[in-house]
């Protein structure tokens, strides 16, 4: 049995795992994906509102946390899926249908992006975009849409309108949840065409995506519109469903804890965007890790 047990290898997860081996604890880090970073993996963009580091991307400060993790003694496991969890009992099962225990678990399995759930996995790579940032050069002289109404979805048009050569913004309802600046340069911007309450009810095409089939929510009017590429930025989501009953989660499944990290089941603990801070930033997961492993090595009495 571990001392530890910590679900996720983002930077909630990292800056966990650093703690508590600086602590002495022998901890565990299960990781689902084949790599460490979590969201870092996905940002295209330079970060520069983490102290300590400027980066040109995300894995470039994944890459310098990792640096600066090679002192610290834990053992990570890559490709470790937690499928089920009895958290009151300290039990996690893996994917493979390994057991594990251990006296703590700290929960860092952030956020995922959520889905149409029309199919779209199977346009991975064949017009299904990851990010306006990276995609921005494979859309030239392309028709793209984008879904969704908040401040990804209007930033992500913008970027990709300086290359396609129409950008098509569809959003569920009438109003526009994203900041006033993106939507007055949206509202300028002669390649980028809005459709309000409107919804994507399939997506058309054999090896590539060639068209999008739209329902007008409020007329109930169905039509199809030609593209080869679509971006989905329509909300995320907790990962967080797989954990089992006893745990205390609000309304949207984001994991409920008081300032010190602590879960309603002793000795659980939960960091980073899968407990909804305030603020979702690197350095608010990175902090939360911090304050779980020193609360759990108090109160694990060693
Ligand atoms: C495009 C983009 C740009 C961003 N830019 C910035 C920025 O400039 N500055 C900033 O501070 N923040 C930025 N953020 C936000 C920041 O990346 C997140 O707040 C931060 O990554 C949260 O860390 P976390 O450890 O809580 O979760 P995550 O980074 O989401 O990591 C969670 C990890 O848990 C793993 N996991 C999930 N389920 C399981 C399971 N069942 N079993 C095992 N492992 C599992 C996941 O694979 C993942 O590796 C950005 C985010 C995005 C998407």
């Amino acid at each position: 049995m571990k001392d530890v047990i910590i679900i996720g290898a983002g930077p909630g997860g990292l800056s966990a795992a650093a703690w508590c081996s600086e602590l002495g604890l022998e901890t565990l880090v299960l990781e689902a994906n084949r790599e460490t970073g979590g969201q870092l993996l996905w940002t295209h963009n330079p970060v520069h509102n983490h102290l300590g580091a400027t980066t040109a991307n995300g894995t470039e400060l994944r890459d310098i946390f990792l640096q600066q993790l090679e002192p610290f003694r834990f053992e990570l496991r890559l490709n470790a899926k937690v499928k089920a969890a009895d958290l009151a009992n300290k039990k996690i099962i893996l994917e493979t249908g390994e057991i594990l225990t251990a006296r703590a678990i700290i929960l860092a399995t952030g956020i995922r992006r959520k889905k149409l759930n029309i199919g779209e996995d199977k346009f991975v790579g064949r017009g299904l975009l990851e990010s306006g940032k990276r995609d921005r050069d494979t859309v030239r002289g392309k028709n793209v849409a984008i879904i969704g109404g908040g401040d990804a979805a209007c930033e992500n048009a913008l970027i990709l309108a300086e290359t396609a050569t129409n950008v098509t913004l569809i959003h569920r309802r009438q109003e526009f949840r994203a900041r006033r600046d993106f939507l007055e340069q949206i509202a300028g911007n002669p390649k980028i065409k809005v459709l309000t309450e409107t919804v994507v009810t399939k997506i058309i095409g054999k090896e590539q995506i060639e068209a999008i089939k739209l329902c007008q929510i409020i007329e109930n009017k169905s039509y199809q519109i030609p593209v080869s590429a679509i971006l989905l930025r329509i909300g995320v989501e907790p990962n967080t469903e797989f954990l089992g009953e006893a745990l205390r989660k609000d309304k949207n499944g984001y994991i409920e804890i008081n300032s010190c990290g602590e879960t309603n089941l002793e000795n659980i603990y939960a960091i980073g965007d899968a407990a909804n801070p305030l603020s979702p930033t690197v350095s608010t997961a990175v902090g939360m890790g911090a304050t779980a492993a020193k609360v759990l090595y108090s109160k694990l009495n060693l």
